[in-house]
């Protein structure tokens, strides 16, 4: 850019001190002109009609007292009675009437014409007066515009030089103190901050430049999170292999330990009833891994389409399923449940909602604890009195793999996966999830069906 304004402006002021070259030049030549005019009137007033046309030579004594000016002398017809020029060069008795300067003398008393002479073949400034009983006419050279001009060259060079040093500099100076402020801007804008500027030229610019930067930023904020987000997966999934092998390891190592017992045969009939029962709950805690697993990547990863589904029959059977397993820990379930509430989903993802919620009512209950479960046509309510779910965990417990003590991670079948279940198969439904607890009272979770 630098360079280009550097030519540029080169370029406009070398063309513009040709263009003033020519200019000045016809100027020049013009008042060269005049001036020809006035000295050539003043010679002619000098003049005398009884010296100088007695005989032909008087032409020549006249030139020679204007210093060599060219003296013709005519009649008042115009026919040449003598001219200073030689002899051999002019034609004496020749007809001059018809040239510009003597045909307005004829008339008016006086005339003038600048024209290549016809006699000496160069340019000359004729001035002719009517004296009265002759036409005198007194001719000087004079230069041609060109002329001039080539003349004035190597003055007009010398100017040239130092206009192009001149102009060299201020351009440099201009450059710089144009490109100052957009540099400064430039450099600017690659900060985070919002740039301003106080040229009204460059506002638009400035506003532009903010416009981008904001988006930008904006951008950077969203791969930001992005980048977070698969951070955060890839440590789940860390998370969730580490979980997934520690979780089989235990059962498997346990299982190999009492068939190993059992094989050596040295155990007692009352301990093989008790190691088979230990062998059969580790089975099942296997079992529940892999469905827990395979549900989840089933319900998350499906494409199938929903349809009308009967939710008071769905969490009807899940309580009498549960029923053995409440019993046990000695906690009562209330139901509070309206017949054929019917909602847009699908069979199995409902099952697992309501499963998940209500199995986890009455494993982190207490014992004696109660479960209540409200079922209407716009929502499913799980209330339990049992350890409650501290503050900062309640938006965690949704989170996959997410356990609050992580010393009973696997234990009564789940290591973090039954919510977060929950919250996805609620989000493809278009409900809300959402969860009430004081810690050490008992927690409340609601599934809103009215779409957000
Ligand atoms: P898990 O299979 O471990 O139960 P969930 O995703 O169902 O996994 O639950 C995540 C965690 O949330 C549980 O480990 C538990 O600490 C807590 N939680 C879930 N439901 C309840 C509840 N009703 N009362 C107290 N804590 C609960």
């Amino acid at each position: 850019m630098r360079l280009r304004i550097l030519i540029g402006s080169l370029v406009i002021s070398i063309l513009g001190i040709i263009l003033f070259s020519f200019g000045a030049t016809q100027v020049y030549y013009e008042a060269s002109i005049e001036e020809a005019k006035n000295y050539l009137e003043v010679y002619c007033n000098q003049f005398d009609d009884d010296i100088y046309t007695k005989d032909t030579s008087g032409a020549e004594k006249f030139s020679e007292s204007l210093s060599g000016a060219r003296v013709t002398i005519m009649n008042l017809y115009g026919i040449v009675l003598g001219d200073s020029v030689e002899a051999d060069d002019v034609e004496v008795a020749a007809d001059h009437s018809d040239r510009p300067e003597v045909v307005d003398a004829m008339a008016n008393g006086y005339g003038f014409d600048v024209r290549k002479s016809d006699t000496l073949g160069k340019k000359m400034a004729y001035y002719c007066i009517n004296t009265g009983t002759c036409l005198l006419r007194v001719a000087v050279y004079t230069s041609s515009e060109w002329a001039m001009f080539v003349k004035a060259l190597p003055t007009i060079a010398t100017f040239m030089a130092i206009d192009i040093v001149v102009c060299v500099l201020l351009a440099l100076l201009g450059t710089y103190l144009i490109l100052r402020p957009i540099e400064k801007l430039a450099h600017e804008s690659g900060m985070e901050q919002e740039i301003s500027t106080s040229y009204t030229e460059l506002k638009p610019l400035v506003a532009l430049l903010n416009e981008r930067n904001a988006n930008l930023s904006f951008q950077m904020n969203e791969l930001k999170k992005e980048k977070e987000i698969v951070e955060r997966t890839q440590n789940s999934k860390d998370e969730l292999i580490s979980n997934i092998t520690h979780e089989m390891n235990t059962p498997l190592t346990a299982i190999k330990g009492y068939a190993e017992l059992l094989e050596n045969g040295n155990l007692t009939p009352e301990q093989q009833k008790t190691e088979y029962k230990t062998k059969y709950e580790q089975n099942e805690k296997q079992t529940n891994h892999n469905t827990n697993i395979i549900n989840y990547n089933e319900i998350t990863n499906d494409d199938l389409p929903p349809y009308d589904v009967d939710i008071s029959a769905i969490v009807k059977d899940i309580i009498s399923a549960v029923k053995p397993e409440a019993d046990k820990q000695n906690v009562t379930i209330e139901e509070k449940i309206e017949d054929g509430v019917m909602v847009l989903a699908r069979h199995e993802r409902v099952s697992e909602l309501c499963g998940n919620l209500i199995r986890n009512a009455i494993r982190y209950n207490k014992p004696d604890g109660k479960v209540t479960v409200t079922l209407t046509k716009g929502y499913l309510r799980v209330e339990d009195t049992g350890i409650g779910i501290a503050d900062e965990n309640k938006d965690k417990i949704f989170s996959r793999f997410f356990t609050v003590d992580k010393s009973h991670s696997g234990q009564n079948g789940g290591f973090g996966l039954g919510l977060a279940v929950c919250k996805r198969i609620c989000k493809r439904a278009g409900w809300t999830i959402n969860v009430e607890s004081k810690l050490g009272e008992g927690s409340c979770f609601t599934v809103s069906f009215n779409k957000d």
